[in-house]
């Protein structure tokens, strides 16, 4: 990967040389993303924090305080925007937030159009130094805070998918291999690790690969993910789930603030174990 000055793929291109992952990781409120921080560095490692659009419009600081967190840590922490479906908001948040990367979500066209927006989409981003990620095929399911694509058609990612929207220009490929949004039936992910591997193989470090749809997953899952290729692991629900569960038992019983001590405390523990699990701890 070519020397950058983009902190999204400087962390990326340490762990694909490291033959690490890096947690991508969902914050919804200022209690969580200061949580995901204090993990990245109590563990040395690094971290890239995620917003959805629709936490961007429901808490417009919030990007500004994760912005401050990437300047003040002292691991490398970057801002990405997860899943942005909208066009306008697209061109919005690129020119009024301190954001290091966008994915540019045009799934839900057909393959043509998707890939033709998403070109467009990532010069301009690339004109303000944003790094671009997007999705080839199609990734099913829905999660809070990304409109479901449950009647639409599940679509691996093919060779051709790869060729094309490494010549649109992104930086980060988030392919379709049996991953979904939301959770896994009771049976878990079956994921194609072989075609996981195979677009690996293709990519040949051109792009980085990024693995969406990691709800329910076991540690052995997300590392035989990395092994297979992916080095960006997009996590919502899997670093979350104990501070909702916190949540929900705690809320009638706590006062505020204590609970909101103990909910950065258990994010905090649960994402320096899956740091451990993504071999990034230590790495910063
Ligand atoms: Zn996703």
């Amino acid at each position: 990967m070519a020397p950058t000055k983009n902190r999204t793929l400087q962390i990326l291109n340490a762990a694909a040389a490291g033959k690490y992952g890096v947690l991508a990781a969902i914050a919804y409120n200022v209690e969580q993303l200061t949580g995901l921080v204090r993990a990245a560095e109590s563990r040395r490692s690094p971290l890239i924090i995620q917003l959805f659009p629709s936490t961007l419009k429901q808490l417009p600081t919030l990007a500004y305080a994760a912005a401050q967190a990437v300047k003040s840590a002292t691991v490398p922490i970057s801002l990405h925007i997860d899943h942005a479906q909208d066009e306008d908001h697209i061109r919005e948040i690129m020119k009024t937030l301190p954001v290091d990367s966008i994915m540019v979500d045009m799934s839900h066209y057909d393959e043509k159009e998707n890939l033709e927006k998403t070109r467009v989409l990532a010069k301009e981003c690339h004109e303000r130094g944003i790094a671009v990620e997007a999705e080839s095929g199609r990734i099913n399911g829905g999660e809070e805070g990304i409109a479901d694509t449950g009647d639409l058609e599940a679509l691996f990612t093919t060779e051709e998918d790869v060729e094309s929207f490494i010549s649109a220009s992104i930086d980060i490929l988030a392919p379709s291999i049996g991953n979904l949004h939301g959770d896994y039936p009771p049976s878990g992910p079956s994921l194609h690790y072989d075609r996981l591997e195979s677009i690996n193989a293709q990519v040949n470090n051109r792009v980085h690969i990024a693995l969406h749809g990691t709800n329910d997953f076991s540690e052995e899952t997300l590392q035989r993910c990395i092994r297979s290729g992916a080095i960006k692991l997009n996590v919502n629900k899997l670093l979350l789930e104990p501070w909702n569960v916190l949540m929900r038992e705690k809320s009638g019983e706590l006062p505020l603030v204590r609970l909101i001590d103990e909910g950065m405390d258990v994010l905090q523990k649960e994402t320096e174990k899956w740091m451990d699990v993504c071999g990034s701890s230590g790495k910063a």
